[in-house]
C-alpha cells in the first residue's frame, strides 16, 4: 500500500534550512536497532528525507549502535524495509560502531588534552552530585592516572568496569547537561551484535551524536525537542574535539493516545504475547499502521500538516485515520459481504438461474472499473436487517430494486430463519426506508472471510509516567467476524484496500486459499468509529 514518497508531498509547512545549500545539504535518520520502527520514527525520518530531497542533498540512515545490550540484527533488517515502505531512500547506510576505533581515539585526545577524565563514582553518587553541582574526588586527577584507567576500560577489567570517561566542563552550570556528562563506559558481558568482543568501553550517545555527525558530513541535524537542553553540549563536544560544526534542528515528539512510543514498553507486549509480533496491525509501527491500511501519504499529510512546531504534542488516531479515509474513498472498489449468520430471503418470482450483470466498483470513480455480480432468486441478507423487516414491507435490494416481503419465519426465540417475498421493480428506490446489501446464495462460489476489527492496546487514552503497563494493558483487543463475501474477493491480492457496503474500510491481509482458508480483512478505522 501507499508508496508515494515524503519528497513529493505538494506543499510543505517545513520551511527552508538555516545555511542549506542545494546539493550540499546532508541529513541523516539514526534509529536505534533495539525495535521496529514506530509512528514517531516515521516523523523523523520522513521530516529527514523531505529535507534531503528538496535540496537535492544527501540522507544517510546511522544505525546508532552503541549499545549490546538492546540492539539486534533483526531490527536492523526491519528498520531498513520500513524506510523503504515509508518511501524513505537512503543515500548511504552507515553505523556507528563503524566508528568505534575513531571515537576511541578522540577521547584517548580528550584525555590527554584534560578535557576529559575518567571516574569511578558509583552511578547513583554520580547523579546526586550532578544533581548539586558537587565535583567528582577524580575530577583533578592527573591526565597520567586517566590515561591509566582509560586503559583499565579498554582491556575491560574489574577495575575498568568500574569506570567511566567524563567531558570536563561545568559542574557548576545552570544546564546540568553541562555538568560532566559522561561520553564512554564499559560493557563486558554482552558482546556487540556487530563487533561482537572486539570493543569493551563503548561511546555513550551525548558523545558518539555530535562526532559521528562531524565525521560523516551531517550539515543539519535533527532531533526532537526533548534534547534542546543538550544543545550547548553538543556544541561544546564537538569544539573539544575540534571537528567542524553542524546546524542542530528541532522538532516536535510525536505522541498519540491509547498507546506506547516505547519501544521497550512494545517489547512488552510482544513477550506477553498481547500482539503478535512487531509487526501487529494494533502497534504504532510502521509495518502494524500498514497492515492496518494506512496509507503512506496519509500519514505523511499529517506530519506534514503539524510542520515544524516544537510542542510536544499528543495526537488523536482519529485525525490520521480521517487523513487516510478521504484518500482511500474515492479510489477503492465496494462489494458486499453478509454476516455468516445471514438469512436467506427467497424471492418467489427472482430468476430461477443466476442471472450476471454489470456493475461500476466505485459508485463515483469510473476508473476503478466494473464487475460482474449475479440476481438470484435466493438471497442472503444479514441477520440484523431481517430481524427489522417487517411482514407486507417493501425494502430496497441493492443494485436490483425493490422487494415485498410476505412472509418472514422465526425460531423459538423470535430469530428470523427465513423469509419469503416478491420483486416489485417498478417500486420507488427512493421511497423506501431499508436499503439491503444482499448476496446470492451460492454458497459454494461466496467468499468465506473473517472481519477483523481491533481495539486499542492501552484503555487509558493518556498514560502517565508511573502507570504500570501491566494494569493499562487491553489484554482483549481483536475481535472475528465470520462472514461471506462477493466472490471476487477471492481473487484479491494480499493488501488490496475496499469497501464492504455499509460495513467500512478493510484491508486484505490473507488472501483466499482455496479449500483451506478464509480471507482475512482486517477493518481499516475511518476516524468515526469507536475503536481506533
Ligand atoms: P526508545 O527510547 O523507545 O528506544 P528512541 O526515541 O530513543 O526510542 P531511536 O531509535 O533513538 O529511538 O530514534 C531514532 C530517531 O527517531 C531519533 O532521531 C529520535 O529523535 C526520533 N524519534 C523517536 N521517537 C520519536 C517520536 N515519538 N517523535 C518524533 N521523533 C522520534
Ligand atoms: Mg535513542
Ligand atoms: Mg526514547
Amino acid at each position: 500500500s501507499g508508496g508515494q514518497s515524503a519528497a513529493e508531498a505538494p506543499s510543505s509547512q517545513f520551511g527552508k534550512l538555516e545555511g542549506g545549500v542545494m546539493g550540499e545539504v546532508v541529513v541523516r535518520f539514526p534509529p536505534e536497532p533495539s525495535g521496529y520502527l514506530h509512528v514517531g520514527h516515521a516523523k523523523a525520518a520522513m521530516i529527514n528525507n523531505f529535507y534531503a530531497r528538496s535540496y537535492n542533498g544527501t540522507l544517510i540512515i546511522r544505525f546508532d549502535d552503541t549499545n549490546p545490550a538492546r540492539e539486534k540484527e533483526e531490527f536492523q533488517e526491519e528498520i531498513l524495509e520500513d524506510c523503504k515502505r515509508l518511501g524513505i531512500k537512503a543515500d548511504k547506510v552507515s553505523f556507528t560502531s563503524d566508528y568505534f576505533p575513531q571515537l576511541q581515539d578522540m577521547c584517548t585526545k580528550l584525555i590527554k588534552e584534560g578535557k576529559a577524565y575518567v571516574d569511578d563514582t558509583p552511578q547513583e553518587q554520580m547523579r546526586l552530585e550532578r544533581g548539586e553541582g558537587i565535583e567528582s574526588r577524580n575530577r583533578q586527577n592527573t591526565v597520567e592516572d586517566n590515561l591509566k584507567l582509560w586503559d583499565e576500560m579498554l582491556k575491560g577489567t574489574p577495575k575498568g568496569q568500574e569506570c567511566c570517561v567524563r567531558a570536563r566542563i561545568d559542574m557548576q552550570a545552570k544546564n546540568k547537561c553541562m555538568r560532566d556528562p559522561a561520553v564512554y563506559r564499559c560493557v563486558t558481558d554482552i558482546p556487540h551484535h556487530r563487533t561482537k568482543t572486539a570493543f569493551t568501553a563503548y561511546p555513550m550517545y551525548d558523545f558518539c551524536c555530535p562526532v559521528v555527525d562531524a565525521l560523516e558530513g551531517v550539515t543539519h541535524a535533527m532531533r526532537t525537542s526533548e534534547y534542546a537542553d543538550r544543545y550547548d553540549q553538543y556544541k561544546w563536544m564537538l569544539q573539544a574535539c575540534g571537528l567542524r560544526d553542524v546546524h542542530v534542528l528541532e522538532f516536535s515528539r510525536l505522541n498519540f493516545v491509547n498507546t506506547v512510543l516505547s519501544k521497550r514498553k512494545l517489547q512488552w507486549f510482544v513477550d506477553e504475547g498481547i500482539v503478535d509480533s512487531w509487526k501487529d496491525p494494533r502497534f504504532p509501527t510502521v509495518q502494524g499502521m500498514l497492515r492496518r491500511g494506512l496509507q503512506v501519504k496519509a500519514l505523511w499529510d499529517f506530519i506534514d500538516e503539524q510542520g515544524p512546531t516544537k510542542a510536544n504534542n499528543l495526537m488523536e488516531w482519529d485525525k490520521l485515520w480521517t487523513k487516510n479515509k478521504q484518500i482511500i474513498d474515492p479510489i477503492v472498489p465496494r462489494y458486499s459481504a453478509v454476516g455468516s449468520d445471514a438469512v436467506l430471503f427467497h424471492l418467489v418470482d427472482g430468476p430461477p438461474e443466476p442471472l450476471a450483470r454489470v456493475r461500476p466498483l466505485h459508485p463515483k470513480t469510473a476508473e476503478v472499473g466494473e464487475a460482474a455480480y449475479f440476481v438470484y432468486k435466493n438471497v442472503l441478507i444479514e441477520k440484523d436487517d431481517a430481524a427489522l423487516c417487517e411482514q407486507g414491507e417493501e425494502v430496497t435490494l441493492m443494485r436490483w430494486g425493490n422487494c415485498v416481503v410476505d412472509r418472514i419465519d422465526k425460531d423459538g426465540e423470535g430469530n428470523v430463519t427465513h423469509m419469503e417475498g416478491h420483486l416489485h421493480l417498478d417500486g420507488d428506490v427512493k421511497k423506501t426506508k431499508k436499503k439491503l446489501h444482499w448476496l446470492p446464495a451460492l454458497d459454494t462460489r461466496l467468499a468465506p472471510c473473517v472481519l477483523r476489527e481491533y481495539d486499542h492496546i492501552i484503555s487509558k487514552k493518556k498514560p502517565e509516567e508511573d502507570d504500570k503497563i501491566q494494569d493499562l494493558a487491553n489484554r482483549n483487543s481483536q475481535f472475528d467476524t465470520a462472514a461471506m463475501g462477493d466472490p471476487l474477493l477471492k481473487h484479491l491480492k494480499e493488501d488490496s484496500v475496499m469497501q464492504l457496503e455499509r460495513r467500512g474500510y478493510f484491508r486484505v491481509d490473507q488472501v483466499y486459499w482455496p479449500g483451506k482458508r478464509a480471507l482475512v480483512l482486517i477493518k481499516i478505522p475511518d476516524g468515526k468509529s469507536k475503536p481506533m
